[in-house]
């Protein structure tokens, strides 16, 4: 399923609104140390729904809005959008083409939605899971995790394993109809 653009503005580094357009093929994207390069895997990984700020690298989660600079102030709100191409169906949904949005204010304020359309947080992750992609999938492999992987727990493994079979979509619903 290929990704058709990324637009992020106010998140982390990013004070100023920038869009990046992937075309066919592999992107790959440059920079020196410190210059953002894995915001944007975080940036991606944040749209899709990731819940934990320490790993995006933060204490709390309002440290992914812009904290200003020696010459620019800070923002107060954080906003990435994530543009796919659906057509070959991967994701689930009739709409060929698939935006997801995340926003977060300083006051805590959240909103999601997916083409234009609030929605909440459980919309966006069910939509991937079990797409090979989402905020946890092997889309994104940040520093530091393939060693994570090997060291992990036999039970850790198993997840990850459920996930990429694609039946943890199956295992959460059937938790949540044993919750009920
Ligand atoms: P490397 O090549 O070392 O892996 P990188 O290109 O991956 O570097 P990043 O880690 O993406 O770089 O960017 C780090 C920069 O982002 C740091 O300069 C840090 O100060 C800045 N940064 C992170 N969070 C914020 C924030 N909330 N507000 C402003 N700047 C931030
Ligand atoms: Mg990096």
């Amino acid at each position: 399923m290929p990704l058709k653009s990324l637009t992020i503005n106010g998140f982390k580094s990013f004070a100023d609104k920038t869009k990046i357009d992937f075309t066919s093929g592999i992107t790959g994207i440059v920079g020196p140390n410190g210059s953002g390069k894995s915001n944007i895997t975080e940036a991606i990984r944040w749209v899709m729904g990731e819940q934990s700020a320490k790993s995006l690298r933060g204490d709390k989660m309002v440290d992914v809005i812009f904290a200003g600079s020696a010459t620019r102030a800070q923002m107060n709100h954080a906003e990435v959008t994530l543009e796919f191409d659906n057509s070959n169906g991967e994701l689930k949904s009739d709409q060929t083409n698939i935006t997801i949005q995340r926003k977060l204010f300083r006051n805590g304020d959240t909103e999601f939605s997916i083409n234009n359309k609030a929605c909440r947080l459980r919309d966006i992750t069910e939509m991937f899971m079990d797409s090979g992609m989402g905020k946890q999938s092997f889309s994104t492999i940040s520093q530091g995790r393939v060693e994570e992987i090997f060291n992990s727990k036999p039970v850790e493994r198993r997840s990850i394993i459920e996930e990429s079979a694609g039946i943890a979509l199956f295992k959460q619903k059937k938790t949540q109809a044993e919750n009920r």
